[in-house]
């Protein structure tokens, strides 16, 4: 049986020159498949082998992240929330809206702004990313 998720999460990897672990592949696999940003516990809930730990699915996270073919888009309650890099450019991510009233967290990927500039000397900017506040169409 052909499974597409399956072959995009391989794609991505040979693209990023990373082997095709399963831990990556199917780690690859839940983030394909999210509306929004997960946290690693979501991540490890999601999967479908139980046998990937937490431990694994931190590394595996981790070695995405460095490869950048998955961002941590932003921290809410002190966990990082994870994403595939798809929607951002290399500088800049799509911003994160979050509604006041029901915590829910979007991606807002249909808006882009301008990037940064520092004037002040010493500062190397690498990464743009940007959170928005507000009340979601459920909301308002
Ligand atoms: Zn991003
Ligand atoms: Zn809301
Ligand atoms: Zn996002």
């Amino acid at each position: 049986m052909n499974d597409p998720l399956d072959d995009k999460a391989r794609h991505i990897l040979r693209e990023a020159g990373l082997y095709c672990t399963e831990a990556r592949v199917a780690i690859l696999k839940v983030l394909l498949e999210a509306t929004s940003p997960l946290r690693q516990d979501q991540i490890g809930s999601r999967l479908e082998s139980r046998a990937l730990n937490k431990v694994t699915v931190y590394r595996t996270l981790d070695s995405l992240t460095e490869a950048g073919r998955v961002h941590r888009a932003y921290m809410q309650n002190r966990a990082w929330h994870f994403e595939l890099a798809d929607h951002c450019s290399e500088k800049q991510c799509h911003p994160h809206f979050t509604c006041t009233n029901c915590g829910v967290t979007r991606c807002m990927t249909d808006v882009s702004l301008p990037m940064a500039t520092i004037t002040q000397k010493g500062y190397i900017l690498s990464r743009q990313q940007v959170r928005l506040e507000g009340l979601c169409p459920a909301c308002a």
